[in-house]
């Protein structure tokens, strides 16, 4: 058996001709959907992941504000930057790169962002409204690898779905999501015992740990559908995800790819959430 390889990097160039088509409508009713990022310090990795953004507000015809800072500015600005921003018209998402420098409080950046421009879904607002089933901006990642599983055909309703990590980015929020679709759903972490035993049952594996390639064919049960979202350097230097793909695919039904799997989805998913912004912002506008 080889699984059938779910390529995110083609699910998200097909949303994102929609997208740019939808946009191209908005702007002919004078929406134009704006987007502002921002960006502290010189982490590499979340410059790329920025310009991977800025790349895709280009494509798509979204407008787009990348504040680069260095890592020295103070909590105090960076949080009048964000308040300019709440204010800004032409600006319907605002989205603050993490990881921060460690004096600055990313909850009480996150915090400081208007829920009705919080397009990573990282606010308390649209968590708890995430939770109950509300009307909200899903967080980019989970959303992604949802749209990814539901367009792979394969059912989520009923199925056992098993999500290793429960970071509030990530393993929590995929969960929810999972749970909403009828899933069954168990969440694995750093505490969890035999981790290999409880993995083996799922019908859906969703693994965010952070760690190269550490799930091989042994955690997994014969068909089932594996998400891969983990992002790491191996030994050698390549781009890996938590999955060991070669030997899972022989055991696995689909899989996704690192990279080219769920990272294109979550950036994609961002763009998503700054379009449908920039329509409510102008439906709240017209009832005004
Ligand atoms: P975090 O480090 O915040 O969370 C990792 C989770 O994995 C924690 O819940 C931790 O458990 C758990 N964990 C760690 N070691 C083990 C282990 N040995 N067995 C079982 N569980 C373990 O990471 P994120 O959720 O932010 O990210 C996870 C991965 O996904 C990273 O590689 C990241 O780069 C990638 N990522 C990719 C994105 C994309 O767009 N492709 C977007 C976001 C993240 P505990 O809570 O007990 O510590």
């Amino acid at each position: 058996m080889s699984a059938h390889i779910i390529v995110g990097a083609e699910v998200a160039s097909e949303i994102r001709a929609a997208l740019k088509e939808e946009v191209g409508q908005l702007k002919e009713q004078g929406i134009h959907p704006g987007l502002a990022v921002i960006l502290i310090g010189d982490d590499p990795a979340s410059h790329s992941y920025v310009k991977g953004k800025e790349k895709a507000c280009h494509e798509i015809g979204i407008y787009s504000e990348v504040i680069r800072r260095d890592a020295s500015i103070t909590q105090e600005e960076l949080l009048g930057m964000i308040e300019e921003y709440n204010q800004n018209p032409n600006i319907h998402g605002i989205l603050v790169q993490l990881p921060l420098p460690k004096h600055i409080s990313e909850k009480a950046v996150i915090d400081a962002i208007s829920p009705e421009k919080d397009v990573d879904g990282f606010t308390p607002v649209n968590v708890g409204n995430m939770l109950i089933g509300n009307d909200c901006y899903l967080p980019c990642t989970p959303h992604g690898i949802i749209e990814l599983i539901k367009r792979s055909g394969q059912p989520i309703e009923g199925k056992h779905a098993v999500v290793i990590g429960r970071s509030n980015i990530v393993g929590k929020p995929v969960a929810m999501l999972l749970l909403q679709e009828n899933a069954t759903v168990t969440v694995a972490h750093s505490r969890t015992k035999d981790l290999a035993s409880i993995t083996r049952q799922a019908d859906i594996l969703v693994v965010a740990v952070g760690r190269a390639e550490m799930i091989g064919a042994e955690h997994v049960k014969v068909g089932a559908v594996v998400i891969d979202v983990g992002v790491n350097r191996n030994e050698a230097g390549k781009l890996v995800g938590d999955v060991h793909f070669d030997s899972v695919k022989e055991v696995a039904s689909y899989l996704t790819p690192v990279p080219r799997g769920v990272g294109p989805m979550t950036i994609t998913m961002l763009m998503k959430n700054t379009v449908d912004a920039a329509k409510k912002a102008a439906r709240v506008a017209q009832e005004k």
